[in-house]
């Protein structure tokens, strides 16, 4: 380090928190790095942190907030870059992973390049893209290498999308080939065939209401997708990351994958740890539509101790913005119902205090559910995912003891609804930084956009 240098930014007073450790120590930033902790030192701007906790800036590797397009229709979400990556600011989170879907017959390389022009004026936070594969061919397979030059270390499959049971081999090939180039696949495990068949047979009874939307996709359509994204693994040498997990069951399948030495993770997301499938009785229960659906308080226990035992390694949003009418329209039916929800804000304050609070976790699980391991799997470590010397400056500087109850019309998100709307939430981020800027202080974003980058990510670690 160089100490003739003088710092910009001194958090006096806060209790440092990583994955493995905590203690008291200021922290000096320079630039956009963590350049000292602990021991003397001064700037011209300090930040009293006495009392509060500072946690690595959170990394939420799944949201949805560029368009899609299927043929002419382009379709948007309620947030857009710029208001999503606002929302991530307020609720502690400083990288966010986009889900980037390529139009109909785009390339790959395309795809990024066109939603990175439309995103790098937008965002707040840094960010990193994950290309859906919709088209798993030779020549998609060529783009890889070029992907992985360029820092994107990930691709996203959907098992419920397009013809993925016509190519599933050509899938499989492409997981091989993206493994050896050290990229990670998110992979969707739903099953489609089993899906379809039992939502034909819902519409052909008359069950088209959302309280059977359990009906249509039960624990064992994501139970078989789940053994089968498991056998790709294998048969592939391709570590997987297994996205908004939401059962025992396919936890289960997960498990005894990881114990035989395949390389699979396991994303879980807020609705699965607060919320049962009874909503779906409520008058307005479609606004928790999510796929897969809510389940079981066997499976919200299950995935407790997944989070708590470590067969959990990542607690991201899937933050999937719409307007409430939008989710209420009255012309969804079972097969139609919108799925996803906003949590960018909701996402570390709701896990701070019903699972660190409860002590269902503790907090080093919690960061390392929400930081570190995804820092590690997508390549992004140790630059983000802990407060270490050297390391990006993204911190979340938290108020154990401050209480808010939720209410999306005073949230940064677009959408009009939060699941959570009246729930009381004890922990928040009273100020975020963000590679060495304050973006997010006293209740006011204060990032403008374009000041998030793109992330230049390295090969996925394995857990
Ligand atoms: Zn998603």
């Amino acid at each position: 380090m160089d100490q003739t240098q003088p710092l910009d930014l001194v958090v006096r007073g806060g209790t440092v928190v990583t994955a493995s450790s905590h203690h008291r120590a200021d922290v000096g930033v320079r630039g956009d790095r963590i350049v000292q902790i602990g021991g003397e030192m001064a700037a011209d701007r300090e930040i009293d942190a006495a009392g509060k906790l500072l946690l690595p800036g959170g990394i939420d590797m799944h949201v949805h907030l560029t368009s899609l397009k299927t043929g002419d229709d382009e379709f948007r979400w309620a947030d857009d870059f710029a208001t999503g990556t606002r929302a991530a600011a307020a609720g502690g989170i400083t990288t966010v992973g986009n889900i980037t879907f390529p139009h109909p017959q785009e390339r790959l390389l395309d795809a990024i390049a066109r939603t990175l022009a439309e995103v790098e004026p937008l965002a707040v936070v840094d960010y990193a893209l994950h290309p859906v594969v919709l088209d798993p061919s030779p020549e998609g397979r060529a783009e890889l290498q070029e992907l992985v030059a360029r820092g994107h270390t990930s691709i996203k499959i959907f098992m419920i999308l397009g013809n993925f049971d016509g190519r599933a081999r050509d899938y499989l090939d492409t997981m091989r080939a993206a493994a050896q180039l050290g990229m990670l696949s998110l992979i969707h495990c739903e099953d489609a065939c089993v899906i379809g068949h039992l939502t034909e047979r819902l519409l052909t009874a008359g069950r088209v209401g959302k309280e059977w939307f359990p009906a249509s996709r039960p624990v064992f359509s994501e139970e078989i997708a789940v053994t089968r994204a498991v056998g790709f693994a294998e048969a592939a040498a391709a570590p997987i990351y297994v996205v908004h997990l939401s059962s025992q069951a396919a936890l289960e399948a997960c498990h005894r994958a990881r114990a035989r030495g395949v390389p699979v993770y396991v994303e879980t997301r807020p609705l699965y740890l607060y919320l049962t499938e009874e909503r779906f009785d409520d008058p307005d229960g479609a606004k928790y539509v999510g796929n897969p659906p809510l389940r079981k308080p066997s499976d919200v226990e299950a995935l407790w101790n997944g989070l708590w035992d470590g067969d959990i390694q990542t607690f991201c949003t899937d933050h999937a913005p719409w307007k409430l009418d939008e989710k209420l329209d009255p012309a969804l039916n079972v097969e139609t119902f919108r799925p996803g929800v906003a949590d960018l804000e909701t996402l570390l304050p709701m896990l701070f205090s019903e699972g660190v609070n409860k002590q269902r976790i503790s907090i080093h699980r919690f960061v390392e559910v929400t930081s570190t391991n995804a820092a590690r799997l997508f390549g992004l470590f140790p630059r983000k995912g802990t407060i270490a010397v050297g390391s990006d400056a993204d911190i979340a500087i938290w108020d154990p003891s401050v209480v808010r109850t939720v209410d999306a019309s005073a949230m940064e998100t677009n959408a009009d609804y939060s699941p959570y709307d009246g729930w009381e939430v004890t922990g928040w981020p009273i100020a975020t930084i963000a590679r060495g800027e304050l973006v997010y202080e006293n209740g006011q974003v204060r990032g403008q956009p374009g000041r998030g980058r793109l992330v230049h990510r390295g090969p996925s670690q394995m857990l």
